[in-house]
């Protein structure tokens, strides 16, 4: 699936690129074929500028008649000087023969057609000789050129917005409409007069050409972000299926270690039932204080389990059973602390107690509260260094006006940067290797986060691995405000 999207994103990305391509070299075949009719407009008014004063002047000097049968009017040229005014007129007469006529109706043709070449010549000598005597900005005038290029352009397909200069080929600008950028890049150019005169050119630029050529091929682009779209959603959905692949996994390893957790102690207490049975047990007080005490502590264990699949349970369920109420953390991490001190100073260690937070009123769940602080106390003497005591350290302050804070450190075997990560997953337990053999389910720091979340805080933890880790939560107070 991956190599059918990659390749389809692929070929749509391609047909992009080539969409472009072909709009830039439409748009640049229509700008050349523009610019060479505006130059070629251009050219052909010079011309009738030329035309139109030399028909003056030689309307001025021509004299036009008919003939006396009112049928022609006849000019006559002199060949021999080209465009020279007409030296002289023939009718022919009335009374002349076809022959004559038909020879007089050539004559005519003939002198007619170099009055028109003479005309032409003159115009283009004309062209020639005074081009340079006018001004640049006279025979391509910004309001002519602006005119013909708008009309060339559209007759191409090109309604964008341009600027154009007109720049000698020295590259010196003679001028240039508003917004024009003479950076020397490459723009669509072309000569003006490229017949009479090749000293300048006209340039054209188009500041939203990227714009419209984007517009053009706009309508691809939710197809490319659809198939982006369809490869996340699978890259997602493949990504869910490994974890969720993990994540029975893991719950395979729990059930077998909470069978194992479970049969220890059942069978211990069987066997102790088993003792009692026996006679001699019962005539032995000291042996029956004994499988008493033993049936006990097995029955103690067997509650903790239990307590700990009922917070699993719990967990999965915490939105239905959870009963808020305005509590004071401070009071409760006082009790649990003191509670656990006993623990603790049995194994040589101890627990110090910095309860600063001047406000501590917080809005939770109190029962909940307490598996927190608990569940966090429980682990900072569960992963205690081989033969090391434990040395707890239990602190609240007032982050922020509205914020309590709660850190619980301890001196234990620390957790790696990766592990981190990842300890607050369900399930996750770090692979210690053979470094020690706590038990446990992986569901402690879980519980313990989702309940945070729950009452509005965030849980962080900071670590020096081998030597220290730090758990810090951070809840909302109770404000003046929400009370
Ligand atoms: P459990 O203790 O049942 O394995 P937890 O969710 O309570 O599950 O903890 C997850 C993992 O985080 C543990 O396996 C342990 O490796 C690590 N961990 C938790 N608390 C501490 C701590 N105080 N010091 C070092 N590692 C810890």
């Amino acid at each position: 699936m991956a190599i059918t999207f990659g390749t389809l994103l692929y070929f749509q990305i391609m047909y992009l690129e080539n969409m472009v391509k072909m709009r830039e070299s439409q748009f640049s075949e229509g700008v050349v074929r523009a610019l060479h009719s505006t130059v070629e407009e251009l050219e052909r008014q010079e011309t009738l500028y030329y035309l139109e004063e030399d028909i003056n002047i030689m309307e001025s000097t021509l004299v036009m008649g008919k003939t006396p049968d009112n049928s022609t009017v006849t000019y006559q040229i002199n060949p021999n000087q080209n465009a020279s005014p007409i030296s002289k007129i023939q009718y022919p007469s009335a009374t002349t023969d076809i022959s004559e006529r038909y020879h007089a109706m050539q004559e005519s043709i003939k002198s007619h057609y170099l009055y028109q070449r003479g005309l032409l010549n003159e115009v283009i000598l004309n062209i020639m000789r005074n081009a340079s005597n006018r001004t640049i900005t006279e025979r391509a005038d910004s309001v002519v050129v602006r005119d013909f290029l708008t009309k060339q352009l559209e007759a191409n397909g090109i309604v964008v917005p341009f600027v154009f200069a007109i720049c000698s080929n020295d590259g010196a600008t003679i001028y240039q409409t508003r917004g024009f950028i003479n950076d020397g890049l490459e723009k669509y150019s072309t000569p003006l007069f490229p017949n009479t005169d090749n000293r300048y050119k006209l340039i054209v630029e188009f500041p939203t050409k990227s714009n419209y050529i984007f517009s053009s091929v706009r309508f691809i682009i939710p197809t490319l972000a659809l198939t982006v779209m369809l490869l996340v959603i699978f890259l997602y959905t493949i990504i869910l299926a490994f974890r969720q692949k993990k994540l029975t996994e893991m719950k395979a390893d729990f059930i077998n270690n909470m069978t194992h957790e479970f049969k220890t102690p059942i069978s211990t207490i069987s066997l102790a039932a088993q003792m009692l049975s026996d006679d001699s047990v019962l005539k032995s007080p000291s042996t029956l204080k004994h499988i008493s005490g033993i049936i006990n502590d097995e029955s103690k264990r067997l509650r903790f389990q239990v307590e700990k699949v009922l917070q699993l349970s719990m967990f999965d369920n915490a939105g239905g059973s959870i009963n808020f109420s305005t509590v004071d953390a401070n009071n409760i991490i006082y009790n649990i602390v003191n509670t656990h001190k006993l623990k603790v100073e049995k194994l040589g260690g101890d627990i110090t107690m910095h309860l600063d937070a001047t406000n501590s009123e917080v809005y939770l769940d109190e029962m909940h509260f307490t598996n927190v602080i608990f569940n966090l106390l429980d682990n900072a003497v569960k992963y205690m260094k081989k033969d090391a005591v434990p040395h707890l350290n239990v602190t609240t302050r007032n982050y922020s006006d509205d914020m309590i804070e709660i850190r619980v450190k301890d001196n234990g075997i620390g957790i790696k940067k990766e592990d981190i990560k990842r300890i607050f997953d369900k399930f996750y337990r770090v692979s210690t290797g053979n470094l020690h053999d706590v038990k446990g389910f992986g569901l402690g720091l879980a519980y313990v986060k989702k309940m945070v979340n729950i009452f509005g805080g965030s849980i962080e933890v900071e670590s020096d691995p081998g030597k220290w880790s730090e758990f810090i939560i951070r809840l909302p107070l109770v404000t003046k405000s929400s009370e």
